[in-house]
């Protein structure tokens, strides 16, 4: 019923009680698991943690917070793995002008060439945006390619102008567990965004091992609490968590072909 389309499951205290924690999962109607990586070493990771279990995908890429080792036959071995049939995505990749010091112009050229190995495999992107709206979106219009660039704006966090540009260009976006918190001004500026996007751009994620939902907050995230955030969603496009359920599993299925 659902697919948690971005969780760390390769982090180690996640992957110590794995098999717990998937079995949580499937419990609670999660179906299917992205697992999104952070550098080469954890592509590589991944791309063998998903042959072992089925309802696993996984995601090759370099984070922008992880520059500090690069070397560049990083991404001709990303490439590679981009070809295994259980790699889905290109990701989790995009810039991130939070974390000091940060080098924007080494993070914007990797991202470019990223999106060219996105391209050329026909696969989609995982976007992470941190502080950069402005730099990023501009590269996602250059290099966008009247459509073959394709892919999910992860744990949303632009305005309702760049929301309605990224589903004007086909990209479904995503909010985490962060959308059940205390009303502030993010979380309004997200049931906005949520309700003036068409459902078919929606996805479902929760950015597990963070940013649990209500009422988990202060425990350490898992694909099981996923339905929090859905109820939330669902409640504010005034649907059934069930109806809400099947469109973004759809919507999962026909972006990453799982
Ligand atoms: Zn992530």
């Amino acid at each position: 019923m659902f697919i948690d389309t971005h969780a760390h499951l390769n982090y180690p205290d996640i992957l110590s009680k794995l098999d717990e924690v998937l079995s949580r999962a499937q419990d609670a109607g999660v179906e299917k698991i992205i697992v999104p990586a952070t550098t080469y070493q954890t592509s590589l990771q991944i791309a063998e943690l998903v042959q072992k279990h089925d309802m696993l995908y996984g995601a090759v890429g370099i984070h922008p917070t992880e520059l500090k080792d690069f070397d560049e036959s990083h991404l001709r071995g990303i490439e590679e793995l981009a070809r295994q049939s259980k790699i889905v995505a290109i990701g989790e990749i995009g810039l991130d002008y939070y974390w000091e010091p940060y080098d924007k112009e080494l993070q914007q050229r990797i991202l470019k060439e990223q999106f060219r190995i996105a391209k050329q495999e026909c696969l989609p992107v995982i976007i992470h945006n941190r502080n950069s709206t402005a730099d990023l979106m501009a590269l996602v219009k250059e290099e966008y390619d009247e459509g073959k660039l394709k892919g999910q704006f992860h744990s949303f966090s632009a305005g309702i102008e760049e929301a309605r540009q990224c589903t004007e260009m086909g990209f479904c976006i995503s909010f985490t567990g962060n959308i059940t918190y205390k009303p502030n001004d993010s979380t309004l500026l997200a049931y906005e965004i949520v309700k003036i996007t068409g459902i078919d751009n929606l996805l479902l994620e929760t950015d597990t091992p963070y940013l649990p939902p209500v009422p988990f907050r202060g425990k350490q995230n898992e694909p099981s609490f996923i339905k929090h955030t859905a109820e939330k969603i669902a409640e504010l496009k005034r649907i059934s968590v069930e109806e809400l359920g099947k469109i973004t599993t759809l919507n999962a299925r026909r972006l990453y072909g799982i």
